[in-house]
């Protein structure tokens, strides 16, 4: 074989073979074309085989040759295989192109906040414009939180077990009655001067009817500062039961009882729907109960260690599910645990 021969054939196998893999159009082409070429029963391992026929001269010059052709066939390869991997992302992305100009899906459903998610979001609010801060606290409390702190002695009838769940997780923890005992935590750790509002889960043990279940929702607020009086109190319920229905709302105070404040009242506002003059939703009566309050017992910041020569406060607190059925129209509490998306879905569309 002579020396030019040898450059001739290989020359022609590097041409073939780059041919080849530049026209290969897909993965798979490009594979066989490497087979074809490259492969172990390729045409270069045919090649190569020759070697053995050659002369001692001729062998340096071949296994050059062979080597330069490797490399050059390599080198097409990976060039090609690179094009193709291009290829491929680009037809990738121009079939994941989104077109922001297409129609909407019709009838897409859209959820809608919980009507007591509505009423809650709604108050905090109002209260936070009054300067009042969102706290937090656990569902599952101490007698001592629940009760005791808030000048609920033993022998208490709302002690008994008839209206509280006792736990059997350990003896005098239950499920917290009231959202007071997160004041009392938030006491204990703030201190006075202290502006706060909480609103949460309780549980007692009712009947279940359409006015009542044995857990609802409470929210609280509670003052403490210098100077406190029955005024600020009733200023600061009248801002809120304006805000809330968005109309001057007359309110009057009744007496009441409550353990942890002292005076107590029971607050009607005159009914937002028919003016005072009388309706389904008042009872005829002209007015609602809304909640309850009073100025905080100095036992209760005695017990926890404010000064009461200096300190005095207002509380209040209301039923959310009861707001929420006033607001909203709602004839039975049961509705708003139901789950049923009828009904829920009524609320689609409405924002605090
Ligand atoms: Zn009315």
């Amino acid at each position: 074989m002579s020396q030019n021969s040898i450059f001739i054939s290989f020359e022609n196998l590097i041409k073939e073979g780059q041919k080849a893999f530049l026209e290969a159009d897909s993965k798979d082409e490009l594979e066989k074309a490497r087979i074809q070429f490259l492969g172990d029963k390729g045409e270069l391992k045919a090649e190569q085989k020759k070697m053995a026929t050659l002369s001692k001269e001729e062998k340096p010059l071949f296994g050059k040759a062979l080597n330069t052709a490797k490399q050059a066939l390599e080198e097409a390869f990976e060039e090609a295989k690179t094009k193709i991997l291009a290829q491929s992302i680009q037809a990738k992305l121009k079939t994941e192109t989104l077109d922001i100009s297409l129609p909407s899906i019709p009838n897409c459903s859209v959820g809608a906040l919980h009507p007591l998610t509505l009423i809650t979001e709604e108050i905090i609010e109002i209260f936070k414009r009054l300067g009042f801060s969102l706290i937090d606290g656990p569902e599952i409390e101490t007698e001592y939180y629940n009760f005791t702190a808030l000048n609920t002695p033993e022998g208490h009838p709302a002690r008994d077990e008839q209206d509280t769940f006792y736990t059997n997780l350990a003896p005098h923890i239950l499920l917290r009655s009231q959202t007071s005992p997160i004041q009392v935590r938030a006491l204990e750790t703030h201190g006075v001067p202290l502006r706060v509002m909480s609103a949460g889960r309780v549980y007692r043990n009712e009947e279940i009817n359409a006015r009542k279940l044995p857990f609802f929702h409470q929210f609280e607020i509670l003052c403490i500062e210098k100077n406190i009086n029955f005024g600020h109190l009733k200023w600061t319920l009248q801002q809120f039961l304006s805000q809330l229905f968005q109309d001057e709302i007359e309110i009057r105070l009744r007496p009441d009882f409550f353990p942890f404040t002292e005076p107590s009242a029971e607050v009607d506002a005159k009914c937002p729907f028919c003016k005072g003059k009388g309706c389904s939703t008042c009872g005829g009566r002209g007015w609602l109960e809304l909640l309850g309050c009073g100025l905080v017992d100095p036992n209760v910041l005695e017990m926890a260690k404010v000064n009461t020569q200096e300190y005095s406060g207002f509380a209040a607190g209301l039923g959310l599910d009861r707001l929420a059925m006033l607001k909203y129209n709602i004839s039975d509490i049961r509705n708003l645990y139901s789950g049923d998306l009828r009904f829920l879905s009524q609320f689609s569309g409405l924002n605090v």
